[in-house]
């Protein structure tokens, strides 16, 4: 495939980042995951927002092909022939001339900027989200600012690792007894009418998928009430889902051996992807 590194667009096996940047170094890296349908991207916009509040937080300079971002999604789309997959962007503090811990100066080290595509025919029509996904529980040990799009994903790597190891799919990270996120996702119940999500704060990443998903809802009639939840309550509920750019919405019909309901995908999650998917596909650049 195709992939783009500073500017150049390059055979993978040809594209090259020095063994200096700081994301190989220290994690001081920040991405987004964009989704493709049709060949064209979802929630683009809500992506590029985020990029450039996790650039701000960390002080980490904008690249210069910020506002070609687009231009370059929509080329290696065309080029790789996307249909249904993702595109991975990571935006890097650059390479500075040797290991330090402290920043680089802007002006002498420029952000390293690499995109690439992950074609994923079928995408939407996931045979997961036909039966569901299961989950474990674990204890969430990463650092305190998952509101920013970090490269440090080893704990949630590990997690997923937990998962697999218990026979499941995903874990949803627990803290001082109530749920953040799944490891790569946000995390929600749903208990008649009502749907339950932990509030935006520090403690979690400010899902794009989620942004999305909570005003369907909210159109459809339902209520949402964003706040802390156990477990315990989750597996109480009548549904159980997660949303990310690449799962959009995926019923969760297991919590740490405790089936969610009937322990099959219920009808209100089926039908959020069903509207996620169609308005997002009449929205997508
Ligand atoms: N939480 C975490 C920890 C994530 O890694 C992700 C996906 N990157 C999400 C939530 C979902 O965010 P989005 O809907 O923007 O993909």
């Amino acid at each position: 495939r195709t992939v783009y590194v500073n500017g150049d667009y390059l055979p993978e096996t040809e594209a090259k980042v020095s063994i200096f940047d700081r994301a190989f170094l220290m994690a001081d890296g920040v991405y987004e995951v964009t989704s493709v349908l049709g060949g064209k991207l979802i929630d683009f916009d809500g992506h590029i927002k985020r990029l450039e509040r996790s650039l701000n937080e960390l002080d980490m300079p904008k690249p210069e092909a910020f506002d070609d971002l687009l231009d370059i999604h929509r080329k290696l789309v065309e080029i790789n022939e996307i249909d249904e997959g993702m595109i991975y962007l990571q935006v890097t503090r650059g390479a500075a001339s040797d290991r330090d811990f402290v920043f680089p100066d802007p002006e002498e080290v420029k952000p390293t900027v690499v995109l690439f595509t992950q074609n994923k025919p079928g995408l939407a029509d996931s045979p997961a989200a036909k039966t569901g996904i299961k989950v474990i529980s674990i204890e969430d040990v990463r650092w305190g600012r998952r509101d920013i799009k970090t490269t440090q994903l080893l704990y949630p790597s590990m997690g997923k690792m937990m998962a697999k190891k218990a026979g499941c799919d995903d874990a949803w990270m627990v803290e001082d007894g109530f749920v953040t996120e799944g490891t790569s996702n946000n995390a929600y119940f749903i208990k008649g009418n009502k749907i339950v999500t932990r509030a935006l704060s520090t403690d979690i990443l400010h899902g794009i998928t989620r942004a999305a998903v909570l005003r369907f809802a909210r159109e459809a009639q339902m209520e949402v009430e964003e706040r802390n939840f156990t477990i315990e309550e989750a597996q109480g509920a009548d549904e159980a889902f997660i949303t990310s750019a690449s799962t959009f919405v995926m019923p969760v019909v297991e919590i740490d051996g405790k089936a969610i309901g009937e322990g099959v995908p219920g009808t209100r999650a089926a039908r959020l992807r069903e509207i996620y998917l169609d308005e997002s596909r009449k929205a997508a650049i």
